[in-house]
Parts: structure tokens; C-alpha cells; sequence
């Protein structure tokens, strides 16, 4: 029954009815989170035992305890090198936050330049950055605490709108874009092999261009058939262009959140230019923590077994939120949503001007959603229409009713909207 092509009388009667169903839901005084990104419980749990190996030499003989180490355990980066085929003279394995080194890369620039700048970013009067969105609203603060203009760039199910991108790369003042590539936060949607090939051949105007390849979501299949993205240092390699490409990733979703391991890959050229930089920052990453990883997880194999376990827990949450979508909103016209295989992120597209209203409702009913408007650059979504669920958190009996009064609260505010128009 789409809703588009009824009277107003029978839109009027439906809305009679959801608003019963919904002051029910009210009556109830829930307490729900569909807000946040974070594992649940069960899968904290998985990882307890690592927090059992007492463990502080490596089997190099590397001391853990001691000072030492700038760019992590060999180790270490040897196992990320495994997991992604990156070389492991490329990869950093740092701290317990890979948006950290992100911030720490971008406040470098800003301090003095990058490997191609000719001077520190602050000392430029104008400098613009590009925004995929929607997308991840942590990426947004910090470009806008820098002082960036963001630029939007759609988001398209197959990446970032590359058209959009190439055009605005002709304007020397835009600086770098962000990039969620696999099971994006938070459309979920995985770059396509033509999006990545034409990122990883971008000739921008500004010769000290950045790509901020943040692959969060790297390993975090929850379906047999994961998606697959293609490499970015090989394709870019094949340009001369590895050195514009930054690539982020941790094992906060592999662990522990906040208290796993960050990992960073960069060119062969930006590694020396880092060099000094790290150096004078720090004397060394936890060393210890690495290696409690390591031996908990000691290899490519025993990653996969672990996010199977991590998916077994994570897609039941996945199906209920979706099969309630599709059950109270599949047939109504009112909402488009995304069907990832992976990550932590379902994207709702409510009819427009309708999203701030569906938070409000969700919210008097005790359903917690991320701020609408988060997942835009300024805070700022033009059609007020995109929420971010984020289903993981949620106990899987409390996503049932968190569902239901979110499936409930799209349809009173497209009611609401239709009867107005
Ligand atoms: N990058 C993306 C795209 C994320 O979604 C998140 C967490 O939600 C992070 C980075 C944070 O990673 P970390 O815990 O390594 O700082």
C-alpha cells in the first residue's frame, strides 16, 4: 500500500491508527540506543581471554616493557601486512586509536605541511576539503575544527559521486577528501573497483593533495561473502600517486573498542617523511597491548575465525532492524534504506523534510538516534531526510520494539507530510 497514492481520508485513518500504536510504544518508558556505532557486549566478551596472557617479551626477544619501537612491534605490522597485503615497511601500528592518528596526520599538515606541501596548511587563507556524505560524523569535526570549508559530495551506492570529486580537484585550495571505502559509515555501501581506480588516478590541482583512506571496516564481514575492495596503494601505484593516499584502519571492532590497535599505511616516501615527525611525539606505541594481540591472535586466520564470531553476534541485530523495515515499510513509498554485508551502519532515508521529526517521535518514545543532520558536513543534511542506524549495541530483544517505533515514527512524520501537502 504505497502510501503516495492515497486519499488523504485513508491517510488520515492510517494515521489515527500508527499514532495509537505509537502512544503505546510510549507508554512502555523504554530505554533504547540505535545512536552509536559500538559493539555490544557479546562481542567484548569474545576477546576476554587476551586479557588472561601475561605476556611482555616477543618472540624476537623485544622487550615489551621498555621504551622503544616508533613504528609498533614487527610484529605486528608483519600481521596487518598478512591481513591486508600492504608491505610491512608501509605499515605503522600505533595506539589505541586510529582516529587519533587521523587527527594527529591532518594537525601535522596543518603544522607543517605534508610531504608535497610548500607550506603549513594553517598558513593558508583558503583551504577546502571534500565530504562524501553522508558520512562519518567524527571526520567532520575534525575538518571543521581545522577550519576546512567542507565541501558535500553525494554519496552514491557505488562510493563518493567521482564526477563531483573530479571537478572540484581543479581548485588548488581543496586540500583532501575523506573516505570510508568498505561498508562505509554509514551508508555500508563498499567502493566500487571503478571508484577506486579513478580516486587512485586523481591528478588534483593541489600538489599536496591527501586522501584520507579510512578502512575502519576492513575485515568486518558479517555474511559468508564478504564485499571485496580493491587495493589503493596498487592501483595508485600504477599512476606515481601512492604518495596522496593515507590508509587508516584498528582492531577497535577486532578487540577491544578504544582499547585495541591502530594501524596506518603510507608510501615508502611519506614513511622517511614521518619519521621525524612520530619520533619527536612519542618514544614508542604500546608495545604490550600489540603483543597481547598478537598472541590472542597470532595470524590471518585466527582474524577471520574471530570476526565470524563477531558476525554470528552482529548479524541476527542486522536482520531484525531490516526485516522490520521491510515488513511496516517495504510497500509504502516513504523510505529507502541500505542492506550491507558488513560494518556497523544502516542508512534510512525518510521522505524529505521528514527526518528531524521521525528523531523527535523515536526520542519521546525512548529510542535514541544519532543526531539528524551528524552524518552531513556542518551538521547540516540539505533534504533532512537521512538518519544513521547503528544496530550492534542494542540487546537483539530490545532492537525488536527499538524497530517497531522507528518503523512506527517514519510512518506517522510521511503521514503527517503527505496530509500537509
Ligand atoms: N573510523 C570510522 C569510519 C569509524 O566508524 C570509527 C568508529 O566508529 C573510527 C574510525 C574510530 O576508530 P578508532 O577506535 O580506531 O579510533
Amino acid at each position: 500500500m504505497n502510501f503516495q497514492e492515497l486519499s488523504k481520508e485513508t491517510l488520515a485513518s492510517i494515521l489515527e491508527q500508527e499514532r495509537a500504536i505509537y502512544e503505546a510504544y510510549k507508554a512502555q518508558g523504554l530505554k533504547l540506543d540505535l545512536s552509536r556505532g559500538k559493539p555490544s557486549k557479546e562481542q567484548l566478551d569474545l576477546s576476554l581471554p587476551m586479557l588472561e596472557i601475561p605476556v611482555w617479551q616477543d618472540k624476537d626477544g623485544t622487550d615489551c616493557r621498555n621504551y622503544g619501537g616508533l613504528f609498533g612491534l614487527p610484529r605486528m605490522r608483519t600481521f596487518w601486512s598478512e591481513v591486508t597485503g600492504i608491505p610491512f615497511e608501509n605499515v605503522i601500528a600505533g595506539g589505541n586509536s586510529s582516529l587519533a592518528m587521523i587527527y594527529d596526520t591532518i594537525a601535522r599538515a596543518m603544522m607543517f605541511g605534508n610531504v608535497d606541501s610548500t607550506r603549513p596548511w594553517c598558513l593558508e587563507p583558503v583551504k577546502k576539503w571534500l565530504c562524501p556524505a553522508p558520512g562519518y560524523d567524527r571526520h567532520f569535526r575534525i575538518t571543521e575544527q581545522f577550519g576546512f570549508e567542507m565541501i558535500y559530495v553525494p554519496m552514491t551506492a557505488d562510493g563518493p559521486d567521482m564526477d563531483v570529486v573530479e571537478e572540484y580537484i581543479q581548485d588548488p585550495t581543496v586540500k583532501g577528501i575523506w573516505c570510508v571505502p568498505k561498508y562505509a559509515n554509514p551508508t555500508g555501501i563498499t567502493y566500487t573497483d571503478e571508484v577506486v581506480r579513478r580516486i587512485a588516478k586523481m591528478k588534483p590541482a593541489a600538489q599536496d593533495f591527501m586522501v584520507m583512506w579510512d578502512n575502519a571496516y576492513a575485515v568486518h564481514d558479517f555474511v559468508e561473502e564478504g564485499d571485496h575492495l580493491l587495493d589503493i596503494f596498487v592501483e595508485a601505484k600504477k599512476w606515481n600517486n601512492e604518495d596522496l593516499i593515507y590508509y587508516f584502519s584498528s582492531t577497535s571492532k577486532i578487540t577491544f573498542a578504544g582499547s585495541g590497535v591502530a594501524l596506518m599505511a603510507v608510501s615508502d616516501r611519506n614513511i622517511a617523511h614521518l619519521e621525524p615527525y612520530y619520533g619527536a611525539r612519542t618514544i614508542g606505541p604500546d608495545k604490550l597491548n600489540q603483543l597481547r594481540h598478537l598472541y590472542f591472535m597470532p595470524d590471518a586466520d585466527v582474524l577471520r575465525a574471530q570476526m565470524k564470531s563477531h558476525g554470528a553476534i552482529i548479524a541476527p541485530r542486522f536482520e531484525m532492524l531490516l526485516s522490520t523495515l521491510e515488513r511496516e515499510l517495504g510497500d509504502k513509498g516513504i523510505a529507502t534504506w541500505t542492506n550491507p554485508k558488513g560494518g556497523y551502519f544502516v542508512s534510512l532515508d525518510v521522505m524529505e523534510g521528514c527526518a528531524k521529526r521521525v528523531y523527535a517521535l523515536c526520542k519521546e518514545a525512548g529510542v535514541v538516534l544519532t543526531t539528524v543532520g551528524a552524518t552531513f558536513p556542518y551538521g547540516n543534511d540539505p533534504k533532512d531526510s537521512n538518519l544513521r542506524l547503528a544496530p550492534t549495541f542494542c540487546k537483539l530483544e530490545e532492537l525488536e520494539p527499538a524497530s517497531a517505533i522507528l518503523a512506527c515514527a517514519v510512518k506517522i512524520a510521511a503521514l503527517e507530510k503527505l496530509l500537509q501537502d
